[in-house]
């Protein structure tokens, strides 16, 4: 047995963009994550963290690398993962259980069976009695927990969220990540979540990963010693303060390194 669920080895990928130019957008980038283990993947706009996880959920092949599943080499393969990509969309015309019944059915599920599922999450994600509405009936937190069970129904093993909470507010954020870090110490997923916002990031993880600008690299392997279930009076505590602090500076010399890239390849 691997000790790692999830293992990213030295992963790259460049783009052709025709004419002979090629972007080269990951560089080399290398993580884990053990069984259970939630980490999270932080790094400025635009360097490669859609492209990563695009790479692990097998739905964009790395130029070289490999993704390492329980030690076993499964580049290109979709299966162990449940990814959410980051505009995770629900069908404005179909109700809410129709909408997380969907991988499933998509899966080869009936739809009976897959409907019955999906509707047995209903009351844990915080959505029972929301079964036949639609989702312009919804709250933004509710859908985004609408979307979440879509993509939890189908027991992968392992969850990829892409800025899950990135379009909500700030006060539905604080909530959405309380009812996360439940629902994921209570299911015992290992999960992956990019995400641009630290303190969530530190709130919620074993480890955060910080990648630097394009051709991205990792810059920090970052572990969060803090107890388990994190309460809101740590984020108050110096230890939050001291790993804020870390990865806020690992952040800003990546983010500048990007602003002037940029404005290089733009003059
Ligand atoms: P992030 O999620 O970190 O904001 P992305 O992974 O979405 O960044 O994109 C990183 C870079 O890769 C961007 O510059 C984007 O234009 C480029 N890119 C992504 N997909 C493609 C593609 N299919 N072809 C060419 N360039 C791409
Ligand atoms: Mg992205």
């Amino acid at each position: 047995m691997s000790l790692n669920k999830i293992e990213l080895l030295n992963v790259r990928k460049s783009f052709a963009l025709g004419k002979g130019v090629v972007r080269d957008v990951v560089g080399d980038v290398s993580f884990r994550a053990a069984p259970g283990e939630f980490v999270s993947v932080i790094g400025p706009s635009g360097c490669g963290k859609s492209t990563v996880f695009n790479i692990m959920a097998g739905l964009e092949p790395p130029s070289s690398g490999h993704v390492i599943v329980d030690g076993r080499d499964r580049t290109g393969d979709c299966t162990p993962f449940a990814y959410m990509p980051q505009k995770d969309l629900l069908f404005p015309w179909r109700s809410i259980l129709d909408n997380t019944a969907l991988g499933l059915e998509l899966a080869g599920m009936k739809r009976k069976d897959a409907r019955e599922k999906a509707r047995e999450l209903f009351a844990a994600f915080g959505l029972a009695g929301f079964e036949d509405n639609l989702p312009f009936e919804l709250s933004g937190g509710m859908r985004q927990r609408a979307a979440f069970l879509r993509t939890v129904v189908l027991g992968r093993e392992i969850l990829l969220l892409d800025e899950p909470f990135g379009a909500l507010d700030s006060l539905t954020r604080i909530e959405m990540q309380n009812w996360l870090q439940g629902v994921w110490a209570e299911h015992a997923w290992t999960a992956v979540m990019i995400t641009h916002d630290i303190h969530e990031a530190i709130f919620l993880s074993d480890r955060v990963v910080v990648l630097g600008a394009r051709p991205t690299r990792v810059r920090l392997d970052l572990k969060v010693d803090l107890p388990r279930p994190r309460t809101l009076a740590m984020t108050a505590s110096k230890e939050f303060a001291l790993l804020e602090e870390q990865l806020l500076e690992a952040l800003h010399d990546e983010s500048r390194k990007a602003l002037t890239a940029n404005a290089l390849s733009a003059a």
